[in-house]
């Protein structure tokens, strides 16, 4: 018989890397925000009537840990075609409103749709077709600057690809590298700035043109002109699509069709930027303060 012999410190390396692995497995779906559980439903079915869709929030609650509630029961509606912007302080569960809609988290109650459809009732594969994300913090693979951009809509075309890039600012950026649309980047690849990382994820999500948009407005500073350039970008993008803004700085806000002012998982204030100014609240004096500060 032979006799397979594994030393016990090789078992404790095996184990160490299996570990290590899972590690960083989870490392990588907290880093997507995205955790493993939330399914397809058997019975689950593609999202319909996509046209110009009306998204709703009625009622939502939500808790990352049970005893932590983060949402306490918002309801709010992006009319069809329209931008909502949500506004408040830090840790307030603004961000927490996007991963809900991308529907990377379940809600505990309450239900949010699309069209009237549950979104807990449909694949995820056709809810995210419906939807682009410019995140706070794009996440660039390592492959070349086309590949980027095209990564929502892998059938497009160079031309179409340029388009999207061009719209979004970034085409003479590409243009002007030796190896120009083919330019490796990434973390293994050339570098990009905060500016031009989120110049990619508009070009992408130009090129995706899906009917709901997700802007979450970088937290870090871009410089202001670089800020203005991209805010333009993002008013752009937003035409005729059902648009809600994670807006960080009030000047994204002026032109929503309503701002939510979000504080501690509530809204405690709603309308539209006049309204909220003659209500001198709580949003009256953050655009007070802002205007200061610039
Ligand atoms: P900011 O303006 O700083 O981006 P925000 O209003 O977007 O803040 P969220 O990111 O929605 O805030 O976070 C709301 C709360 O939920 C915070 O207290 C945060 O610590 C917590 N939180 C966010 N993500 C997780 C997570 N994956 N697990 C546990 N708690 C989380």
């Amino acid at each position: 018989m032979i006799q397979i012999y594994i030393p016990l410190n090789f078992l404790g390396v095996i184990y160490r890397e299996i570990k290590q692995n899972l590690v960083d497995l989870d490392k990588m779906f907290t880093l997507m925000d995205r955790p493993q559980e939330v399914q397809d439903r058997p019975d689950a079915t593609a999202l319909t009537d996509l046209a110009t869709p009306t998204v709703r929030f009625e009622n939502v609650r939500f808790a990352y840990e049970a005893e932590r509630p983060i949402l306490h029961g918002l309801s709010f509606e992006i009319p069809a075609g329209k931008t909502v912007a949500v506004v408040g302080p830090s840790g307030a569960g603004k961000s927490t409103l996007s991963r809900l809609l991308y529907r990377f988290y379940d809600v505990q109650e309450g239900r949010i749709t699309i069209a009237g459809q549950d979104i807990r009732q449909v694949t995820q594969a056709s809810l995210r077709r419906a939807i682009g994300i410019v995140p706070q913090d794009t996440v660039l693979f390592n492959d070349s600057i086309a590949f980027n951009i095209a990564y929502g809509r892998t059938d497009a075309s160079q031309e179409e690809i340029e388009q999207a890039a061009r719209a979004a600012h970034i085409h003479n950026f590409i243009a002007a590298q030796p190896q120009g649309y083919a330019t490796t980047v990434g973390e293994r690849g050339l570098k990009l700035s905060g500016g031009e990382k989120q110049r990619v994820a508009i070009a992408r999500t130009l090129l995706k043109d899906p009917p709901i948009l997700i802007f979450d407005e970088a937290t870090s500073a871009l410089d202001s002109a670089n800020e203005r350039a991209i805010q333009a970008e993002l008013r752009a993008a937003a035409q005729g699509k059902t648009t809600l803004v994670i807006a960080h700085r009030l000047s994204t806000v002026v032109d929503a069709h309503e701002i939510l002012v979000l504080d501690a998982g509530q809204i405690v204030e709603r309308g539209n930027h006049q309204q909220l100014l003659a209500l001198n609240g709580r949003y009256a004096s953050m655009w007070a303060l802002q205007q200061q500060s610039t």
